[in-house]
């Protein structure tokens, strides 16, 4: 039995390249030196043949993740927290617009009633609402309502996935424990920090890799299952891109292995 102040780091292998990885726009928050603080403007594009089999939680080389629906519809109904959805695009060529909801009645009567209920759409709270256990017939009526219309050509091959979904980690982030080690390797801790943001503020690149085990302050924790470290990790080289690690509560973990969802390992992290 595991302590309760034990959280788990965890980890993705990457492969997917998203396809719109250059249409971060940079606002002005964004770090000019280490990039942190990019915005993502538009829904999150895949080419989903590359997954590997049975996956059901994956990630980008740009450190974007997405999750599977039936995962999606586990955290919802066991009320996991801290985590936010968006679409995923599956074509080059797919408009940007979400598919079905509105374009089709069930769609439509979504978004009233997710006006009736002050929910914005599209946000990431929608796509969590939308497959709640009251929406979730109605939402599948939508996906089979779009199918069924005979889509214009050039849309053919793509549009909104309805068995995948972007995951935003929406709890409040946490710094790392001081144990934390962040360095280039087992013998090579950046003491130059080459890979380190200039600035040197909390928020921002912290350097390429976590050499030891993770720790996170538990006074910064704001209870949720989802979690993200404040600062960022790795390096801006082609497609990868610096990422905050993700933490995940031991219910939460416990609900991955009860379900046996594949994709993802972990570590164990303190919560200091
Ligand atoms: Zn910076």
């Amino acid at each position: 039995m595991l302590p309760n102040c034990t959280f788990f780091k965890l980890e993705q292998p990457s492969f997917l390249q998203a396809r719109n990885a250059g249409r971060f726009t940079t606002i002005v928050r964004c770090c000019p030196l280490c990039g942190c603080g990019r915005v993502q403007t538009s829904p999150l594009r895949l080419r989903l043949s590359r997954l590997p089999g049975r996956a059901e939680i994956a990630q980008s080389w740009g450190g974007e993740i997405i999750i599977s629906t039936r995962l999606v519809r586990l955290l919802i109904d066991f009320g996991i927290t801290g985590f936010g959805l968006g679409p995923v695009q599956r074509s080059k060529k797919g408009l940007e617009e979400p598919f079905s909801f509105t374009q089709t009645n069930s769609g439509r009567q979504l978004l009233k009633f997710a006006e009736e209920h002050q929910i914005k759409y599209p946000s990431p709270e929608f796509y969590v609402w939308v497959n709640g256990l009251q929406r979730r017939y109605l939402l599948n009526s939508a996906v089979r309502e779009h199918e069924a219309i005979k889509l214009p050509k050039r849309r053919s091959a793509g549009g909104t996935s309805s068995e995948w979904y972007q995951l935003f980690i929406v709890s409040n982030p946490v710094e790392l424990g001081p144990q934390a080690r962040v360095g280039n390797g087992p013998f090579d801790n950046d003491v130059d920090g080459r890979q380190r943001c200039p600035l040197g503020l909390r928020d921002h690149v912290l350097g390429l890799n976590l050499l030891s085990q993770a720790s996170i302050l538990s006074s910064q924790w704001d209870g949720s299952d989802f979690v993200r470290s404040l600062g960022l990790v790795g390096v801006r080289r082609g497609l990868l891109m610096p990422r905050p690690l993700i933490f995940i509560s031991p219910r939460l973990r416990q609900l991955f292995v009860q379900n046996l969802i594949k994709g993802w390992t972990s570590e164990v992290a303190d919560l200091c």
